[in-house]
């Protein structure tokens, strides 16, 4: 990661306040759309608890909700913290992706490809269901990435359906005659929503790189789906979010990983 830095921070500061702003958006999406809410009707936001309508000034990413104490200020409900975490994470992932990228083409195309990733991992985690046309937009735009392969991208569709192959017959066969839980033999292994993001991280990092996000994905996805096991007898674990951040974390630092495989 090569750190171009201004002369006294002023750039990132800008470039993390645009990303607060688009955090905004993103809570909308992410709110609107799995309820199919019209994004342009209701032009402005509502607290989810009372529905008053929130004012311009009540609306500014981090400010208000600091000034309002995170609470509504008509019926005084809590706002979840979640909203100003969303603004602070896409505010950071922009100001990261732009110390890498730098004012270009890419940056823009980057960002926006990982706000997508964000919607989608928030949605995921919410509902374990994600918008289909919110996948193709994110494939779509990470095909105008400079490096990104679409040889590579196909690559890793065909590998990732040939491994779910395997891996739901292992679940639905091998594991239901083990465990006899009626539950397995409808399971499958992935969501449907999975594979258009391992080609998108095929198509951007390569194939050394992409195995190696996966791989971390994987790892990442560990905790939560023995959490969600065991504790809340859940058999699907959200894959969208790990998979976002092992692409995250490998594209930022593909070149500290590179020299550690070399
Ligand atoms: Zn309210």
């Amino acid at each position: 990661m090569t750190l171009k830095k201004g002369k006294d921070g002023l750039a990132e500061f800008s470039i993390f306040i645009v990303g607060l702003i688009f955090g905004s958006f993103l809570n909308v999406l992410i709110y609107r759309l799995p309820q199919n809410i019209s994004l342009i009707n209701p032009k402005r936001s509502f607290c989810p608890s009372c529905n008053t309508q929130i004012k311009w000034y009540e609306n500014i990413p981090l400010l208000s909700y600091s000034l309002l104490k995170g609470k509504c200020s008509k019926c005084k409900q809590l706002i979840p913290p979640i909203y100003p975490f969303i603004e602070m994470l896409t505010g950071t992932i922009t100001v990261i992706i732009y110390s890498k990228l730098g004012l270009s083409f890419d940056f823009i195309i980057m960002a926006i490809l990982f706000y997508v990733l964000t919607t989608l991992s928030f949605i995921d985690f919410k509902y374990k269901a994600v918008p289909d046309y919110l996948l193709i937009i994110g494939l779509l735009i990470s095909i105008f990435y400079s490096n990104f392969s679409f040889i590579n991208a196909l690559l890793f569709t065909g590998a990732i359906v040939l491994l779910e192959l395997f891996v739901t017959f292992y679940i639905q066969n091998i594991k239901y005659k083990i465990t006899q839980d009626e539950n397995l033999l409808t399971q499958k292994s992935m969501g449907d929503g999975d594979i258009p993001i391992v080609a998108i991280i095929g198509g951007v990092l390569g194939i050394k790189l992409g195995i190696i996000a996966i791989v971390l994905a994987a790892f990442l996805a560990i905790i939560p789906a023995i959490y969600n096991l065991l504790l809340k007898k859940d058999i699907e674990t959200p894959f969208i979010p790990f998979l976002s951040l092992g692409l995250f974390f490998v594209f930022i630092f593909d070149n500290l990983i590179i020299r550690i495989l070399n």
